[in-house]
């Protein structure tokens, strides 16, 4: 059976938290290749992304466009009303039949979350999760027994910090790709 990922995010934008857990992952769970799912309306975040959904899509494809490994899904973005991972996942399931084995990526922010989204039962039920967390420690929470830890170097770059930084002027060099960082300048985002 073939092993496949699946990071699904807001992505507004895209960093490098997110390309070094896609690697990780891939490095210590043996992966074919992770896909990047961006969501159309993600359901449990507070307020709506900034980037418009095309947007979000391109940035995506310009931050995985580095690794062959990396593929981007626009399944999300195509169905209408707010994206549901459980949905995806079944989604995929069909999609690519019993020969492929999902594992689905998460940061250990989520996975605290994980009770709050659709199915979540369900959700753990078919698709493996993965979930990074800081060497020497362990996943917390309700669904902490039913992940599987990644343990990595985690770094504390998020979406909103760098949002924050173009607001203020200030770099985001090395935090994002660089075809994202053009990409941010050229449509004038997050100013
Ligand atoms: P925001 O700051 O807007 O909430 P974010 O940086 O968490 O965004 P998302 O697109 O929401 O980015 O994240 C998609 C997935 O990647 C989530 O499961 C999240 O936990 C995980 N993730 C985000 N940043 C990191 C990071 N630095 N290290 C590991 N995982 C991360």
């Amino acid at each position: 059976m073939e092993k496949v990922g699946v990071l699904g995010g807001t992505f507004d934008p895209p960093h490098i938290g997110h390309l070094i857990l896609a690697q990780e992952a891939i490095l210590r769970l043996k992966l074919k290749e992770v896909n990047f799912i961006p969501a159309a309306y993600p359901p449990h975040k507070g307020c709506s992304p900034i980037a418009s959904p095309s947007q979000r899509l391109k940035m995506v494809d310009l931050a995985t466009s580095e690794d062959p490994r990396f593929k981007t899904l626009d399944i999300e973005l195509r169905r209408p009303g707010p994206s549901y991972t459980v949905e995806t996942i079944q989604e995929l399931r069909k999609a690519w039949g019993p020969v492929k084995e999902i594992f689905f990526l998460m940061g250990s922010d989520s996975l605290r979350e994980l009770s709050t989204w659709r199915e979540p039962e369900l959700l753990v039920k078919i698709c493996q999760v993965v979930v990074a967390i800081r060497p020497g420690q362990s996943p917390q929470g309700r669904f902490a027994q039913e992940v599987i830890p990644l343990e990595m170097p985690l770094i504390g770059v998020s979406s909103t910090q760098i949002r924050e930084r173009v607001r203020k002027g200030e770099p985001i060099s090395y935090l994002v790709p660089k075809a994202v960082e053009a990409y941010i300048r050229r449509e004038g985002l997050y100013g």
